[in-house]
Order: C-alpha cells, then structure tokens, then sequence
C-alpha cells in the first residue's frame, strides 16, 4: 500500500467515546462496511464486495482504506457475498484477528466464500489467457481458495439473542433480522467507567410476513442507528397475490404438460419458492408436480436451511425444515442428473444463475425457450443487459451460447418476493428507536430510495435522517449531543 493511501486509524479526541466511519453502501447498494473505532478496539462491520456496476472490479481491487492488521475485529451480519465478499482480501492483506457472526451464517459463509474465490481464480485464469496472446502480464486474482479458508477459520460463532463482550467495553448481540439464513441485526454497546452508547446495524432487514425465516426482530433503542434503504421508496407488490399467480402457472403447465423454469439465486430465493410450491400442495392448490433443483450450490444451501429449523417459524423444535418442500423433490449434483432432465416433460426445474448469466440454467432454457408449452418464472430482481431483463423485455429471439434461440415460451413476471423490507417495514422497524431518541443514518440503498425513504421518516416521526457518503463519520460522544455527524 503506498503511503498517500494510507489514512490511518486517527485517535479518538477526549469527548469522544467511539467513531463510525462509513467505508461502504452509502450511496449504493453494495459493498457494506462500516469502521468502528473505540479507545479499545478497532471493528469493521461487514466486509462487502461492490457488485454488478462496471466500475465494482476497480472497487475491490482498491486498497482498504486502513492498515488490514491495524484492525481487531470484524463482526459479520449475515453472508451475502456483498457484506462478506472481501473478507478473504482482508486476510491477504494481513488482518489477524476474529470475524464474529451467528452459526447459521457461519456456516452459509463458507458456502458462499469458497464459490466467489473459485469464480475470481477461474475469471482470473481466462482474463491472464488472453492478456497473454495481448503481450501483457498476468495479474493475481482478488483472492484465492487459500485466502477463502484462512478467514473463515477466524470465524466465532454465536447464537442469536445473547450479548458477547468482543473487545474491553465492546458488547455486541446479534438479533434476527429475517432475510436470509442466519442474518442479524447488530446492537452494539460501547461503555468506559462512566459513559455508555449504542449503536444498532440493521444489516440487511427482511419482511416481516416472511414464509421461512423467523420476522426482524427490532431492537428497542439505541443512540445511532444504521438503517438499509434498498427498498426505501416503496412497498413490495402484494405476497398472496404473487404466490396465486405462481399457482396459475403451475397448474396451466401442469395441464398442457409444458416445463416450468425457474432461474433463482441459489440461497434464499430457490429456498422461498420450494416452500411456496410445497404449501401450494398441501392445500390442494395445485396437484403434486416433480420438482427439479439443478444447481449443486443451491443443493448445499437447501441442505444448510434443512438443518438450522431452528430459524424457521413453522417447524417444531429439532424437525428439519423439509416438511415445507414439494413432495416429488429432487436434487441435481451432477452435470448427468442436469443433462437428464433435457428429456423430461411436465416438470418444474429451478436453477441458477438467478439472472440467466450463467450456470445450467442456460441449458434449460436453450432446451425449452422455443417450445410453446413451456413457461419461464421470473421471481428476483433482473439486472439491465442480462438475459433474465431481455427475457421480462419480451424478447422474442435470444442469443444462448453463441447460438441463437426463439422464444415461443410465456414469460411471468412475479414482483412480489423479495428478501428485503419495504419503505413501511422499514419506517415501523425503527420508529420506536426514533422515539426514544435514536438518530439515523440511511446506507444500502442508491441515493433516490434513501432520499424517498427519508422523506418518509421525516412525515412519519419528524426524524431527520442523515444520508452519509464515502468516507463521512459520526462521533459519539461522551456528553451532551450524543451523536454527531461530520463530512469526510
Ligand atoms: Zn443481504
């Protein structure tokens, strides 16, 4: 790191009981960390990567904006790879000591952590291939496999609930806060002999009318507040009303014996849709369907949901989660069972890539996309200039591995799942916090939703919620005015 970039962990003044600096997901969506210096500890809160925007590789690559064994501690709100994703660069980069997170999202973590280090060697390898024919150097991946299990043997787990000292006068306790296995909320208390404050990371909050997951669990108070804004200008479309549309699908397909596709993300998503294709069995909605799951780390993921029922609502103690899934479920590992379904008809196969970028769901839609029997389902967010947004665009022809390909399939668009809250979840989950004197600062979101959202906050509690960019930090202090807010 050259000495220009290096900023340095700058001493708290003597009023000062902790700082917060904002390092990431202020201003956007991605790459969420949050710098929490005490007279004790350095914490960073989450370790996002930047994703989807062209600009997010030169993000990543860039420097950490601290010396990585300067810092103490990570905390960890849940494993999306956007709040874990550099982790594994952080301990390249020399960081030494422990990354506290709940079990559940320890172990979805590794799952997670492990894939997006295979996907930087292999892009990595392909990009040297061709900066090789270019004349030019070979470059190093973000991280590798090694650097992958090197954070993750620094994982401390903890059960959701309990209050853990992290560091002298450092407290932390993770709450629920739905959204995808093991996700919390972190309430963190800083005390000296005389002084005490708070401070509350919603992390990334889910809804409350969630199918699997136990509801956020908001906490009552705090002195700062760091609020997700991802869908700070909006309430989602109405969940009974999606999963009715589901039904419809399934049972015309059912009827006309075409295939039903689904592309979903591998965690949370293809979880949510099994759950609701099971539910819609058991009350007779539709008839019993074979459903198919063709994505080995979506299989994995489905495998750790089974076996953390604790974090569900509708399982008795100990009962896998498994009750909760259509009854002609299959796995597909391997690329043969993938390749197999090629001769099915009248089945359901979910597969990822969630935006039909990749994975094996290109070979199921190349497969079916021509056939008029055959329906697509578009249950997650589609991004600009990806095969899922030309799909939801009504594109009639395609173009899948080089090929191309019409599309006689119907298309369904569901917008009502999502695994974040909407602007009214949002507004009521820190509301109370407001009313007992919290202050609040939007990050998670791009700047339109968090200025609707804090629009919304103004009407509805007179609060004025702060939106803090790159770089800006708020001091706690000891006395008076308990937060303050300072630009970069
Ligand atoms: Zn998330």
């Amino acid at each position: 790191m050259s000495k220009n970039q290096w900023r340095g962990f700058r001493k708290l003044e003597a009023d000062e009981l902790a700082r917060l600096t904002f390092l990431g997901a202020s201003g956007e969506v991605t790459g969420s960390s949050y710098l929490l210096e005490t007279a004790h500890a350095r914490v960073l809160f989450d370790c996002g990567m930047c994703q989807g925007e062209r600009q997010s590789r030169a993000a990543n690559e860039r420097p950490f904006p601290f010396r990585a064994r300067d810092l103490e501690l990570v905390v960890l709100t849940h494993a999306h790879v956007d709040h874990s994703g550099l982790l594994p660069k952080l301990v390249r980069d020399g960081f030494r000591g422990k990354i506290h997170a709940t079990g559940p999202s320890g172990e979805l973590v590794g799952l997670l952590l492990r894939d997006s280090a295979k996907i930087h060697e292999q892009d990595t390898k392909s990009e040297n291939r061709r900066r090789l024919r270019q004349g030019k150097k070979p470059i190093e991946p973000l991280y590798d496999a090694d650097d992958a299990e090197r954070a993750l043997a620094k994982l401390v787990l903890h059960p959701f609930g309990q209050e853990v000292e992290i560091a002298p006068g450092l407290v932390v306790r993770f709450v629920r806060a739905g959204h995808i296995l093991g996700a919390a909320s972190v309430e963190c208390w800083i005390r000296d002999q005389t002084f005490a404050r708070k401070v509350v990371f919603s992390g990334d909050l889910g809804r409350k009318r969630e199918p699997l997951l136990l509801p956020p669990e908001p906490p009552r108070e705090a002195d700062l507040v760091l609020l997700e804004s991802t869908y700070g200008d909006r309430d989602h479309k109405d969940l009974d009303a999606t999963v009715e549309e589901l039904a419809q699908v399934l049972e015309k397909s059912v009827a006309d014996g075409g295939n039903v596709l689904v592309p979903v993300f591998a965690v949370g998503r293809a979880q949510e849709i099994l759950h609701y294709i099971g539910e819609l069995e058991r009350a007779r909605r539709i008839p019993e369907v074979p459903v198919f799951l063709d994505s080995p780390m979506a299989v994995r993921a489905t495998e750790l949901y089974q076996r953390n029922a604790d974090c569900f609502r509708l399982t008795g103690s100990g009962a896998r989660c498994e009750a909760q899934e259509p009854r002609h479920l299959e796995f597909c590992r391997t690329p043969e069972e993938s390749m197999a379904l090629n001769e099915r008809r009248g089945v359901v196969i979910l597969s990822s890539s969630g935006m039909c970028e990749g994975g094996r769901i290109l070979h199921h839609l190349r497969h079916n996309l021509w056939r008029e029997s055959t329906d697509v389902v578009i249950v997650g967010f589609q991004a600009r200039g990806t095969l899922g947004r030309a799909l939801v665009g009504g594109a009639r022809n395609v173009r899948i591995f080089g090929e191309p390909v019409a599309v006689k399939a119907r298309v369904h668009t569901l917008g009502g799942f999502s695994a974040h809250a909407g602007q009214s979840e949002l507004v009521e989950w820190v509301a109370p916090m407001i009313a007992a004197g919290a202050r609040v600062a939007l990050v998670h979101g791009e700047d339109e939703k968090r200025t609707a959202l804090a629009a919304k906050l103004a009407e509805r509690t007179r609060a004025e919620a702060w939106q803090p960019v790159r770089g800006e930090r708020a001091m706690l202090r000891k006395r008076g005015e308990p937060v303050e807010f300072a630009t970069a």
